[in-house]
């Protein structure tokens, strides 16, 4: 099982932090049958990691249950489990992608020749990914709004009397999220974006 924390604010921070020595985090095993078994110690693997410029490899902790062998892996929120480049790379080229470039364009602005450069096609898969995750993920957001007393029908802010698109939807999942984080008294930098954030709170089925 994965899970996404906070463990740092980029690579360079995480590595300074947990290069060498695994965060301090502890787990209990969810399995029923565990009675809430705390999980010991499992090794690391190494994922790539890679920013607008730089490509790094970084250790993956792992902790297991000694009962039914269930793992946790814990990615830095910067990473997901489908893409080597970090979730702000990914998410910059998304909001280009929200505000009409092409696909060509947006990959030669997100990533540098020193990191291999990237493939028009890799944009094209963030971008239906996005837009296939963007419905569900707004709902779930719209919900944590309700639940924190927003009262206003955040759904009329979505279907305006007609049929949304799916950039309808994205464009809505955006506004949702900035008011998310507002709530929460976050204001994430440009070069944090909100993805990162989110997929710390999201369900692992909605992570962006
Ligand atoms: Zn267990």
């Amino acid at each position: 099982m994965l899970k996404i924390l906070f463990l740092g604010k980029n690579c360079k921070d995480y590595c300074k932090r947990y290069g060498n020595k695994r965060p301090k985090l502890e787990f209990t095993c969810d399995n029923s049958s565990c009675d809430c078994q705390v999980l010991h110690k499992h090794g690391c693997f190494w994922r790539i990691a890679v920013t607008k410029r730089r490509q790094s490899k970084l250790p993956i902790y792992r902790w297991r249950c000694p009962v039914c062998g269930q793992t946790i892996s814990v990615l830095p929120d910067f990473l997901v489990p489908w893409g080597h480049f970090v979730t702000p790379v990914r998410e910059a080229a998304l909001k280009r992608r929200q505000l009409g470039q092409s696909f060509k364009k947006i990959a030669t602005g997100v990533a540098c020749a020193a990191v291999g450069g990237i493939h028009p096609k890799t944009v094209k898969r963030w971008w239906i990914r996005y837009l296939s995750k963007a419905g569900d993920t707004a709902l779930w957001v719209a919900a944590e709004l309700i639940r924190s007393g927003i009262d206003e029908d955040l759904l009329r802010s979505h279907f305006r009397g007609v049929n949304p698109s799916p950039l309808d939807t994205v464009r809505w999942l955006f506004s949702l999220a900035q008011r998310y984080l507002h709530i929460l008294g976050l204001n994430p930098s440009p070069l944090r974006g909100c993805f990162s954030f989110l997929n710390t709170m999201l369900p692992a089925p909605l992570w962006l």
